[in-house]
């Protein structure tokens, strides 16, 4: 289910959420977030934050890595040096429970696009900090402030989804980027068994600009440096499932409809909150494991220019659906 990044993100059992090995920059923005009134504007944009579970260890302050990840040894235990593993090298002792954005999706199709110019934090080690000097030149990042990170599109024929791994949007320059974004917004027709109908593509293309123009403007207010953050984009593949969406939609948006009532049965709303009609696109800003306040110094402009990015990318696509409309 995920797209993009560590191998580390897991699922609880019932699927609505995300357990998040965390660093501590990442803990406080949330908590921050939650906390702080500045933070009004961007909150319907990042996934909802249900609090921490703690692993039962502790960091190994005495082994550094080359990435500047972290060793977790257990502490509670006769083994007590021996590391929990290769796979929860990197892990902290807190983890974060979110919202799991792709759970509503009967074929969730996602794009994780890592926001910004500058790829290193603050603390980085000179090693790192030149090596992400090259990454961002080597890639779409310096001039564009984005990559896409990775994506998957369902196949209508199979119901799988198709992954394309970071090592195409590592690869691809500037200029391919309107190539990129087609193919994570396919049209399906003959030829191509991804994709939805133009039709139900285009409004939601529109509901997910307009979304993305709305974090710009919260983020154009916030005095902040993002290192590594993205926007992940997820869209409904099942067409019914779309068309009904897009309905639920124009519903709200004519009144006839409270979003915050629930239109099914009272009884058990929980297990159908599946069920439950919902727009067929979420838009939110996720990854903030490098991401600082920094009152006074201005909004991050690396990340104002992916945005504006990501936005005229998706204008260039609504602008091919419509005209097959
Ligand atoms: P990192 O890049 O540090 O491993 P991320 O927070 O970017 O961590 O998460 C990695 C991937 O997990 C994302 O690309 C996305 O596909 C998925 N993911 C992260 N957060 C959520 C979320 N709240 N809901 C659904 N999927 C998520
Ligand atoms: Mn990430």
């Amino acid at each position: 289910m995920s797209v993009g990044g560590h191998a580390g993100v897991q699922t609880t059992e019932d699927g609505s959420l995300i357990i998040k090995p965390a660093l501590p920059l990442e803990h406080k923005f949330y908590q921050d977030l939650s906390t702080q009134d500045g933070f009004k504007d961007l909150r319907p944009y990042l996934p909802k934050f249900f609090g921490t579970l703690k692993l039962e260890g502790q960091v190994d302050e005495s082994k550094s890595t080359a990435d500047g990840s972290i060793v977790v040894k257990k502490t509670k235990d006769a083994q007590k040096d021996e590391p929990i593993g290769i796979e929860a090298r990197w892990a902290v002792l807190q983890s974060l429970v979110l919202e799991n954005l792709s759970h509503p999706f009967l074929k969730p199709n996602i794009l994780d696009v890592k926001l910004g110019t500058v790829l290193y934090g603050e603390d980085a080690p000179p090693e790192k900090v030149e090596r992400m000097l090259k990454t961002a030149r080597e890639t779409t990042s310096l001039e564009t402030g984005i990559r896409l990170t990775g994506f998957q599109v369902y196949d209508n024929i199979t119901s799988q989804p198709v992954n394309t791994p970071k090592s195409y949007g590592k690869s691809i320059k500037p200029s391919d980027l309107p190539e990129g974004i087609r193919r994570f917004f396919p049209v399906s027709s003959g030829e191509s068994s991804l994709g939805l109908p133009a039709k139900l593509l285009f409004p939601i293309l529109q509901y997910i600009r307009e979304d993305i123009a709305e974090i710009r403007s919260a983020l154009a207010g916030l005095h902040f440096r993002m290192v590594g953050g993205s926007l992940l984009i997820i869209y409904e593949a099942d067409f019914a499932k779309a068309e009904e969406g897009i309905q639920w939609v124009k519903d709200v948006e004519d009144g006839k409809i409270d979003p915050e009532e629930d239109d099914d049965d009272d009884e058990d709303v929980k297990e159908e909150e599946v069920d439950k009609k919902r727009p067929p696109y979420v838009v939110k800003l996720i990854d903030f494991a490098h991401t600082r306040v920094k009152p006074g110094e201005g909004p991050d402009e690396g990340v104002l220019k992916g945005i504006d990015t990501v936005l005229s990318l998706l204008d260039g696509r609504i602008k091919e659906v419509e005209s097959m409309l």
